[in-house]
């Protein structure tokens, strides 16, 4: 039997848009329904890989002739032959793929007209301009695209005649003007390609097939589905839809437009497009005359509105989702060109779901899944206007989004002073640390030249819902002059600049912002992503403001609170940095008795906010010279001071001739004190002990070093501190009867015994705080699952681990052995872009290689302690395909920082829906 190529609207299966391609399934599904579309069929993509695949590129043998059968059933529809001069049939030759690539292939229009069916089309239409516009529109089209004529010399032939003619409007233009282009566009054609223009319709229309299959392989159609990463999989080929033309340029009864079924900036179930009257789908679209809108249609052709109300209702009850159609009256008929989903924004997408779900459109499953989790960022985030047309300067990692405006400003501490001034500021710097934070609190948003989507600036940035861009290499920062150099763009501190944490875009100058709104649309539709979700969502915070901002967002408790966020505090941070380098454990627990109220008040703080929802609270672990400067800031620092005790007798002559100079002078700017030498001996000693420390800790992989429970099992007081912190704060809250479900959580677990240890060291403290309290508390004891060995021994941990939560950024650094610091800078990029590596795994979980380790992981706790309890707290908590996987392996809960929480409820509703 023949292969089929071809299929007519009334046969095509409209579910099939692998096949048939989206338009054309779609213009089957409407035929099917009962909609008017003007007659048509569509050959197949399997056709065009055929054609694509063929080293001499000829299309399939019998193609032509079911293409030939198929257009005598159109003929007949029509009451119109092709080719013939007697009632001529036109055709419209269009593109379309099973995913939509607006723009990126070719259409002709006005297929058929040569010399001879043009004067057909004339005595039957009795309207000679209209049929020499549709021919000089056919020559330009397919001279473009299916002969790779250029339009530059359409448009100047075009020009010619229209000055010539003295009119600037085309539609100012006579019919015998309209020729005259015509004869024009033939030369430019022939000239160019130095053959006669195809005269027989049946060539125009395999010229045509072919010029559109090409399409498929041009670098437009390429670079799209490269840069929307359309794999085979969604989309391979394109099909061709061969449709009889209807004419909306015939005559004043005539029109043609777009429209959508709803407003689709707002949602607002009203109809929104436009339309021309006497033209042609392209002019609505080239802008050449301005369209009216829609509603205006209602008093020009009252009986025609009426019937597109009517079309869009059933192409909404129809698809079940909002349209984005294409329609031509011809002599007061209505025609429905073709229909898509309609793409919308995020408020548009929301409202619409809402609506379509109370009018019984469709079902919650449907309003669910029918908007991409990620879209809904738009709303959650201030975002930059999208209609700027202000151009970056550089561009980095999209580490934590938003788009956010200031002044930069190079370090924390006059981030700080100028925030509490009242300037909006962005913290620009090479890379931060912990000491950093309090220019986070700050500023408007963060820049950093170094480090990837994991690294300090982007976790902190997420945690606190700030814009960041970090990594943007692109970017020179001179912390010591005050400056970034970006190329020959220079940034001096308090110039203006915006990031776009959504984009990795850096713009010199304001960009305008649009605020978020958390709708109560937004609210609803959130509401029914809970009933339908299995997976819990928690939130990443570290804070009591974190903590409030989680709970706004929807989270279920605290997943992950990373203490040494607490320490960073810069109140609390020189009590941190006499813990670090007491030389003693009876110097160090002096230090941890002044941090441990400090840290009870925290947790108090939070678990009062979160009550009755459970917090998970992790120990320490970062390694701790992170609390401390660096090595060259302290050298500098010890280096200057040990000058100025030198000077110190040149310093006290200069004060004490300020101070008798200006003694009587009301505008004297400030008594100079001489400093104290004892005073400026302990600082230097301080220094010098710090800098001992600093050299004392060093290590050449800190991220594998000592850090997380090693740190804990080395100086066993920091935990107990902070085990006691956690628990007499549950105690207290208990006491004003708040119900808190505390959770404790070790950090970089590689074995069994490391957890027994400090579990033993939870027991004892939990003892002392019951019976000092006298009351009862229940807290659970867990263990990261970051450490490949960890993983691979989760069934032995299990024994001591109550839950697990997996550190997705620190697996993936270990499973892959890429630094989580440097690798999306370095490499990463240039795999992604030689397909070495899909994604960049820091981001998007590796399902195949770090999932595997998750799933068997998974599998042996439970095998110890059926139904454990397993979560994520790494970055991927809250993406929604890792989310999606995170489903499917079984977990508890995600825990993400808390803008991403919406985002994480529907991704999890959506993985539940589809397992179902
Ligand atoms: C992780 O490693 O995934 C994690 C949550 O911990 P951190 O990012 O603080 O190392
Ligand atoms: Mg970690």
């Amino acid at each position: 039997m023949e292969k089929k190529w071809v299929y007519s609207f009334a046969e095509g299966d409209g579910k099939n848009k692998q096949l048939l391609g989206g338009k054309g399934a779609n213009l089957c599904e409407l035929t099917q329904s009962g909609i008017r579309v003007p007659p048509g069929f569509v050959i197949t993509t399997e056709a065009c890989l055929s054609y694509l695949n063929d080293p001499h590129r000829t299309l399939p043998h019998d193609l032509m002739e079911q293409v030939k059968t198929h257009l005598r059933s159109v003929e007949e529809a029509m009451h119109r032959r092709f080719g013939e001069k007697k009632k001529p049939l036109l055709v419209s030759v269009r593109s379309g793929s099973a995913m939509s690539m607006p723009g990126m292939m070719d259409t002709i229009l006005n297929l058929g007209l040569n010399q001879d069916t043009l004067e057909g089309l004339i005595h039957d239409t009795g309207n000679e301009r209209f049929c020499y516009d549709a021919y000089r529109r056919f020559i330009q089209l397919f001279g473009k695209v299916a002969l790779g004529v250029p339009d530059e010399l359409f448009d100047e032939a075009f020009e010619q005649i229209k000055k010539q003619a003295q009119v600037t409007q085309d539609i100012d233009l006579s019919a015998r003007d309209l020729k005259d282009i015509c004869k024009k566009f033939l030369q430019v054609v022939e000239r160019y390609t130095a053959k006669p223009f195809p005269h027989d319709p049946n060539e125009q229309l395999e010229i045509a097939i072919k010029a559109v299959f090409n399409s498929w392989m041009g670098k437009r159609a390429v670079d799209y589905r490269r840069e929307f990463k359309i794999t085979p999989e969604m989309a391979n080929g394109t099909a061709v839809n061969i449709v009889a033309m209807v004419f909306g340029n015939m005559s004043n009864n005539s029109a043609t437009g777009v429209g959508f079924t709803r407003d689709p900036g707002t949602g607002e179930n009203v109809i929104f497009g436009e339309y021309l009257v006497n033209a042609q789908g392209e002019d609505v679209v080239a802008g050449i005359r301005t369209p009216k809108p829609l509603a205006a249609m209602a008093d020009e052709m009252p009986g025609i509105f009426k019937e597109l109300m009517e079309l869009r209702n059933s192409l909404e009850s129809h698809f079940k989702e909002v349209q984005d159609f294409e329609f031509t009256i011809e002599e007061g008929v209505l025609y429905c060109l073709q229909t898509r989903n309609g793409k919308m924004n995020a408020t548009a997408m929301v409202r619409t779901s809402v609506e379509m779900v109370h009018e019984g459109l469709i079902d919650k499953n449907q309003a669910l899944l029918r908007i991409k989790p990620d879209m809904l960022e738009q709303l959650l985030f201030p975002r930059l206007d999208p209609h700027t047309d202000m151009q970056p300067v550089a561009k980095g990692l999209a580490a934590s989004p938003g788009g956010a405006s200031g002044i930069a400003i190079f370090d924390a501490d006059r981030a700080e002073k100028m925030g509490h001034n009242g300037h909006k500021v962005i913290l620009v710097r090479e890379e931060t640390k912990p000491e950093d934070i309090h220019g986070f609190f700050a500023s408007q948003g963060i820049l950093t030249s170094r480090g990837g989507k994991t690294s300090h600036a982007a976790v902190v940035a997420r945690g606190m819902g700030k814009p960041c861009v970090a990594g943007a290499e692109g970017i020179t920062v001179d912390v010591k002059l005050r400056q970034a150099i970006i190329g020959e763009v220079r940034i001096s501190e308090g110039d203006i600049i915006t990031i776009d944490g959504s984009t990795g875009a850096v713009y010199l100058g304001e960009v305008p912002l649009i605020e978020a709104e958390f709708s109560s649309d937004l609210v609803t539709l959130l509401s029914w992503a809970d009933e339908k979700a299995r997976l819990l969502v928690m939130a990443n915070a570290d804070t009591p403001a974190d903590a409030k901002r989680a709970l706004k967002f929807g989270a279920m408790g605290i997943g992950l609170c990373r203490t040494e966020r607490m320490f960073n505090d810069p109140a609390r941070l020189p009590i941190v940095i006499d813990m670090i380098i007491a030389d003693t454990k009876e110097e160090r627990e002096k230090a941890l008795d002044k941090l441990l109220p400090i840290q009870r008040e925290d947790f108090k703080n939070i678990f009062s906010i979160m009550a009755p929802r459970p917090v998970t609270i992790r120990l320490l672990d970062p390694p701790i010279h992170e609390f401390l400067p660096q090595e060259q800031q302290l050298i500098d620092e010890i280096d200057i001071l040990r000058n100025l005790r030198k000077n110190l007798r040149g310093l006290r002559v200069l004060s004490d001739t300020v101070s008798f100079m200006y003694q009587n002078d009301p505008a004297h700017p400030k008594v100079l004190t001489p400093a104290d030498p004892e005073l400026l001996d302990a600082v230097i000693l301080k220094k010098e002990m710090m800098l001992s420390k600093v050299r004392s800790l060093h290590e050449v992989n800190p991220m594998l070093g000592h850090r997380g429970v090693r740190l804990g099992l080395t100086f066993p007081e920091i935990y107990s501190m902070q085990i006691r912190a956690i628990l007499e704060a549950a105690a207290e809250c208990r006491k004003e009867g708040i119900d808190v479900h505390p959770e404790i959580m070790i950090p970089q677990v590689c074995t069994a015994q490391e957890l027994n240890r400090v579990k033993e060291w939870v027991a004892e403290i939990h003892k002392q705080v019951e019976d000092a309290y006298g009351l009862k508390i229940s807290c659970s004891f867990g263990s990261m699952l970051e450490v490949v060995r960890a993983c691979m021994r989760a069934e032995n941990l299990a024994e001591e681990a109550e839950f697990f939560s997996f550190g997705t950024n620190d697996l993936t650094q270990a499973t892959f052995s890429f630094s989580r610091e440097d690798a999306e800078n370095k490499f990463l990029p240039m795999y992604n872009m030689n397909h070495i590596l899909q994604d960049n795994p820091f981001e998007v979980l590796d399902v195949k290689g770090v999932g595997k380790l998750m799933e068997l992981a998974v599998q042996w706790g439970r095998t110890t302690r059926p139904g454990m309890k397993v979560g994520i707290c790494g970055e991927h908590g809250g993406h929604p395909a890792s989310i999606e996987f995170c489903h499917q392996i079984g977990l508890t809960y995600v825990s993400c920082s808390s803008p991403r929480v919406p985002i994480a409820r529907l991704a999890a509703a959506h993985a539940a829906i589809k397992s179902r």
